[in-house]
């Protein structure tokens, strides 16, 4: 029986290379829905390619556009962003691929495990605001997430067969676009300088997050949250050829790794095929021309959002879905010049201060944060 999926944010860098492994394996997958924010052309391409049943755009604006597109093909057309949440939960689904960007993959993701859909989740902002209430609902609708992020999936890799508790997770880190920069030389960074990954092409956000570790910082909630393991026992490492996707320490004093040519479509594919494995075409890794594999602790000064991040997971609550809120907003901003790159976490860090704290958050006190968080921003950056 073919898997029936749901790809959430299909015109985006997950999403694309999602379709690829779809396109790779067409006796195994059928894609179902596609969705796209406002990239209606390529959506209708994808559709068409892809003979799915029914697309949605998020951006309302863009229905007439795309429906026209798709006038002479069997393909249901929707819009809005509810149209998201309702398609990742239809019957007909047995499998959603998250690859949407942001808090905007929160509903979704929450209205498929409702239905007790097999997630398949890159979007990683849904465990970081609101972790705790998505684990919570994804054992009692017995739907199992499965992480396409490289680290999450390296450390689910590594603990498939394990019973024991483990001593530590070792999450690595590349260090992004501006690690080679002094920390002196981060206030005049531009955004053309900070999305220029050295390893991973990647959407905008999570480049600009890699470059500022919010992004591992996230990763770090991300872990507690799916696996279930405290702040204390996770930790960051650099590792500047990100060629060790992630490890974990047992209590024996063993560790696992999971290594490769960093290429998303392996825990992709992982995810998608668990407890299968694709069987991909790939060059055989050469450890002879990769000979040098180093670590290194992260310059917490240079990169306090780090630390931050761990202090929102200390905290609870709302705290971090108040730190992502406020990043995303000043992301945004850098990349559309109108604030400076060291502001993005000033923004963080006064949204932390000013926000309300609510220590047991429901969905609705989710929304709410988010919304303050932006606002907040907002005003201290002086953006609409
Ligand atoms: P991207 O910007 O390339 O793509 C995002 C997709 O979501 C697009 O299809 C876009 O149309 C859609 N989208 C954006 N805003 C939306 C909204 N408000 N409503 C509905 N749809 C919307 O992003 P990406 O790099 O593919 O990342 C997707 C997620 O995967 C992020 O959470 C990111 O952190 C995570 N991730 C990405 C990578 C990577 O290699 N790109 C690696 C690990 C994790
Ligand atoms: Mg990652």
């Amino acid at each position: 029986m073919k898997q029936r999926v749901a790809l959430l944010g299909s015109t985006g860098s997950i999403g694309v290379q999602t379709l690829d492994i779809v396109r790779e394996n067409p006796d195994r997958f059928e894609v179902v829905t596609l969705t796209a924010n406002h990239r209606w052309e390529e959506l209708a391409h994808q559709a068409i390619e892809f003979d799915a049943d029914s697309v949605v755009i998020a951006d309302e604006r863009y229905y007439e556009p795309l429906r026209e597109a798709l006038a002479d093909y069997p393909v249901k057309v929707y819009a809005g962003e509810d149209a998201v949440a309702q398609c990742a939960a239809a019957s007909n689904i047995d499998v959603v691929v998250n690859a949407l960007v942001g808090y905007a993959g929160l509903i979704p993701t929450v209205r498929a495990i409702e239905q007790g859909k097999k997630i398949a989740l890159a979007n990683k902002e849904t465990l970081v605001v609101g972790g705790e209430v998505v684990m919570e609902l994804a054992m009692r609708h017995r739907a199992p997430i499965i992480p396409i992020d490289s680290e999450h999936s390296a450390i689910f890799q590594c603990l498939i067969g394990e019973r024991s508790p483990l001593e530590r997770l070792i999450i690595t880190c590349s260090g992004g676009s501006l690690r080679d920069l002094p920390r002196e030389a981060l206030a005049s960074v531009t955004p053309e300088q900070a999305l220029r990954h050295p390893q991973w092409s990647m959407g905008a956000k999570i480049t600009i997050d890699s470059s500022t570790l919010v992004n591992k910082g996230f990763e770090v909630i991300e872990a507690r949250w799916l696996f279930g393991v405290e702040a204390e026992r996770i930790s960051v490492i650099q590792h500047p050829q990100s060629i060790v996707h992630s490890m974990v320490e047992f209590k024996d004093g063993a560790i696992k790794a999971q290594l490769g040519t960093p290429d998303m479509r392996v825990p992709i594919s992982f995810a998608l095929m668990y407890p299968e494995r694709a069987e991909r075409k790939c060059e055989n890794f050469s450890f002879a021309d990769n000979p040098t594999l180093t670590f290194a602790e992260v310059d917490r000064v240079k990169y306090p959002a780090l630390d931050i991040a761990y202090d929102c997971l200390r905290r609870g609550g709302t705290a971090a879905c108040t730190m992502n809120g406020a990043n995303e907003v000043a992301v945004a901003a850098f990349l559309a010049k109108q604030c400076g790159y060291l502001d993005i976490v000033r923004s963080i860090e006064y949204a932390l201060q000013k926000a309300t704290f609510v220590a047991h958050p429901t969905l609705a006190d989710y929304a709410e944060a988010d919304r303050e968080s932006r606002e907040l921003v907002r005003n201290l950056l002086k953006i609409k």
